[in-house]
């Protein structure tokens, strides 16, 4: 997978998108959708998604969408730190398989980071149980303003 391959309608969070598959939502709006992280990295692991583009990675989002985009990431930022109080938060976003990116349609994640507690590792590990995740969006949605 390359940085400049063509954009899979078919990519897991496109599928999430048109509701052919699951997830825990934390957030939507017109433009963006925040849910649980399956395989969390660690306890809130959240996502962040553009709704209506084709963007694979950052350098594809169109620059227009650039600051409704972020704003969206702020906003669950907010709540995930309000919601679970975490003692730090790490955002990340990779780009090309060679950064680690391991679907293909832009994303950002909002990983809580907690004193004496290491990070799973990205991307792989355990599936969280349904339940666990449903108890921290919970925490998460009742944080949003
Ligand atoms: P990337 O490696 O592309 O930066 O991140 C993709 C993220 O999507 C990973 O953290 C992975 O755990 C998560 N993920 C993979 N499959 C699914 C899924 O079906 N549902 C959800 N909610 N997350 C997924």
């Amino acid at each position: 997978m390359t940085l400049h391959a063509a954009y899979d309608p078919d990519n897991i969070f496109a599928k999430i998108l048109r509701q052919e598959m699951p997830c825990v939502k934390v957030y939507e709006d017109d433009l963006a959708l925040a849910f649980m992280d399956v395989f969390p990295q660690a306890d809130g692991h959240t996502l962040v998604i553009p709704k209506a583009v084709t963007a694979r990675n950052f350098l594809d989002l169109p620059s227009d969408r650039i600051g409704s985009y972020m704003q969206s990431v702020q906003l669950v930022c907010r709540a995930v730190e309000t919601g679970l109080n975490p003692d730090g938060l790490i955002l990340t976003q990779f780009n090309g398989a060679a950064a680690g990116q391991t679907v293909f349609h832009l994303h950002f994640h909002i990983i809580p980071a907690y004193k004496d507690r290491g990070l799973k590792r990205h991307a792989g590990g355990e599936m969280a149980q349904a339940e666990i995740l449903e108890g921290h969006a919970k925490r998460i949605r009742a944080a949003l303003p």
